[in-house]
């Protein structure tokens, strides 16, 4: 029997408090992820603390036009919401295409941006895994890889990020907000997870001790042109092989701003800035939509089996950016 301790939190600062010098502790909040590693022994924390008490249910207008959403509120609740829903159908989409209802009623925004890869060997607490047992070796690379990355992997790590919630929210530029021992600080959500480097047991930026408060959402929406596509084995129920997430600002028959995130290719949702600029001031055709899938697999490297990806990156981004100017999903 794996055995761990529990505490209560009532408020940010006991959470963070409990937390304080206990690296092996653990915040839970659905527990979706974080029960299931524990089943399977991929994670043991010395120390489980429950932040599910806390005040951080809100969604909220912030003082910048925008919308800011507690690291409570759950992944349904968020995606229902009317302010989400009429100004920002980007993630309202990327969380429905995620999980199932059941699943996306327990999961909350923080817990969702800090969920664990879904890569078979770190699961498998049997094999080596870098990530799992850092310096014991990457199975993957010349194992079963179809889901692995194809940008930004590491000789010691292939894993890809899961979440489609987040490759949303990485083409929105949302902001992390977290407090910890040192005090509150707020991430730019490109820099909140990292890739793997020689360091892929860590996926994110977070300090020890550090909990997830809110996420903002700046004040563009882009509601009137975005879309989340995921490409997947199923339709339901499947973490995305690739998706990608758009937000085009259309000026007179022109893109004035453009917003591009791959998810299920990297160690976290993958946005390029020059990607996005070969789109800016540009009319809207389908050799300038293929032009910037092109672009964005430039470095891409498979490893085997997920070869096929960067001819499907390539693909579902002129789909996506073809449904953003229409003006969402196709039905
Ligand atoms: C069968 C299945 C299918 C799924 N399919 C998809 C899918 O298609 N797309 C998708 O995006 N997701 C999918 N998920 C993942 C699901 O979205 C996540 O499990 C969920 O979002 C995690 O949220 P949680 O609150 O349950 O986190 P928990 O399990 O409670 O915690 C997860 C991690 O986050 C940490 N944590 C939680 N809250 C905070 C905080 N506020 N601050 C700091 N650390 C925190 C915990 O310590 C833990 O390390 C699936 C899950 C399952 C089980
Ligand atoms: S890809 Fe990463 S998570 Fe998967 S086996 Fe290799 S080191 Fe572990």
């Amino acid at each position: 029997m794996n055995r761990f301790g529990y505490t209560r939190a009532s408020d940010v600062a006991e959470a963070v408090h409990a937390a304080a010098g206990d690296d092996a502790a653990q915040f839970i909040a659905g527990g979706t992820n974080l029960v299931d590693l524990m089943k399977e022994r991929i994670a043991a924390p010395s120390r489980l603390i429950d932040i599910t008490r806390l005040p951080l249910r809100a969604v909220k207008p912030s003082a910048d036009g925008g919308l800011e959403i507690g690291a409570l509120v759950s992944n349904s609740e968020v995606a229902y919401h009317p302010e989400v829903v009429s100004r920002y159908p980007l993630l309202s989409q990327a969380i429905l295409a995620g999980a199932s209802p059941q699943l996306r009623n327990m999961a909350s925004t923080g817990g969702n941006l800090l969920q664990r890869t879904r890569c078979y060997y770190f699961y498998d607490a049997a094999l080596p895994c870098n990530k799992r047992a850092p310096g014991s070796g990457c199975p993957a690379r010349d194992g079963v890889n179809r889901i692995h990355a194809i940008l930004g992997a590491s000789e010691h790590c292939i894993a890809v990020h899961p979440s489609d919630m987040c490759v949303a929210l990485a083409a929105l530029a949302a902001t992390v907000h977290v407090t910890g021992p040192a005090g509150p600080r707020a991430i730019a959500f490109a820099e909140f997870h990292r890739l793997p480097g020689d360091a892929p047991e860590r996926d994110s930026t977070l300090q020890p001790g550090e909990l997830v408060t809110a996420v903002a959402l700046p004040r563009e929406g882009f509601a009137a042109h975005s879309t989340y596509l995921k490409v997947r084995d199923r339709h339901s129920y499947a973490f995305a092989l690739v998706s990608v997430a758009v937000g085009l600002r259309m000026v007179d028959g022109t893109i004035g701003e453009a917003r591009l995130a791959l998810g299920g290719v990297a160690h976290k949702p993958w946005r390029d800035p020059t990607a996005e600029a070969l789109l800016r001031g540009q009319r809207p055709d389908d050799a300038l939509f293929a032009a910037v899938g092109e672009h964005l697999v430039r470095d891409a490297r498979g490893c085997g089996h997920n070869d096929f990806k960067i001819a499907l990156v390539r693909r579902a981004v002129v789909r996506a950016l073809q449904q953003a100017v229409a003006g969402g999903p196709r039905a």
